[in-house]
């Protein structure tokens, strides 16, 4: 008998505690949410990431994952060093294992994400839907669209600097990062050859893969990313509250 009630009560306990880890770990994911930003090199995804960094965000740049993944010599990273360095398409196979592996992986996916870069055409967006269902992340996930002029991108890109410490951009012209007083520099694939190809590949693959998103995703915004930073992070502020 008292054995039968010991044994009750390790049940009653278990239960307890099993009930308590799934209050905790659903209101830790009640937070949770995925912003993915879409658009044209130039078009303020990475400034808008880094500020949402400092306001406690995990940010996720596709291309920077890559050129740090080269610069500690990663065996696949060097294997695709040329076309990293051209912001050339890398396979599939090897972005959604970085992505899915490395990035949105199940303790990521507690937290509020940013990810810039990601999926670069129909096929990555393919897979990207079907995970979402898979880690519960459907209606958690909202996708920013960057409308931006051309000319304004290009712009951009021509005027724009990069910490190779820190990842900070700047276009205001100066040499070296407020930051960490790194001397910035420009990146191989913000050359005038390499942009046209890219904006190419944006247009052929990556807004595609937008429309697909748009048509299956809940929240899909447009941001007017003409307009300067701190305008663009209010109308984005307005969106992930
Ligand atoms: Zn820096």
């Amino acid at each position: 008998m008292i054995l039968l009630d010991i044994a009750k009560f390790k049940l009653i306990a278990f239960t307890c505690l099993c009930a308590m880890f799934c209050t905790i770990s659903e209101a830790k994911n009640e937070n949770a949410t995925l912003v993915l930003l879409v658009g044209l090199p130039g078009s303020g995804k990475g400034t808008i990431g880094q500020l949402y960094e400092k306001h406690g965000w995990k940010h996720f740049s596709l291309g920077d994952e890559l050129r740090e993944a080269l610069k500690n010599q990663n065996p696949i990273a060097l294997k695709y060093e040329r076309q990293i360095k051209d912001g050339a398409f890398l396979p599939d196979h090897v972005i959604n294992d970085l992505i899915w592996s490395k990035i949105l992986h199940q303790d990521n996916l507690q937290h509020k994400i940013i990810l810039d870069g990601y999926p670069r055409n129909v096929s990555q967006a393919e897979l990207f839907l079907k995970k979402l269902d898979e880690t519960g992340m459907y209606n958690k996930t909202k996708v920013l669209f960057f409308d931006v002029g051309i000319m304004k991108s290009i712009d951009r890109i021509c005027t724009r600097r990069v910490c190779t410490n820190c990842k900070k951009i700047d276009t205001s012209n100066v040499k070296i990062c407020k930051n960490c007083f790194t001397p910035l520099s420009t990146r191989e694939s913000d050359s005038m050859n390499k942009i046209t190809t890219r904006f190419g590949n944006f247009i052929h693959n990556t807004l595609p893969s937008f429309f697909l998103l748009k048509d299956k995703c809940k929240h899909v915004y447009i941001i007017d990313a003409n307009a300067k930073t701190k305008k663009v992070y209010f109308q984005i502020r307005k969106l992930l509250k």
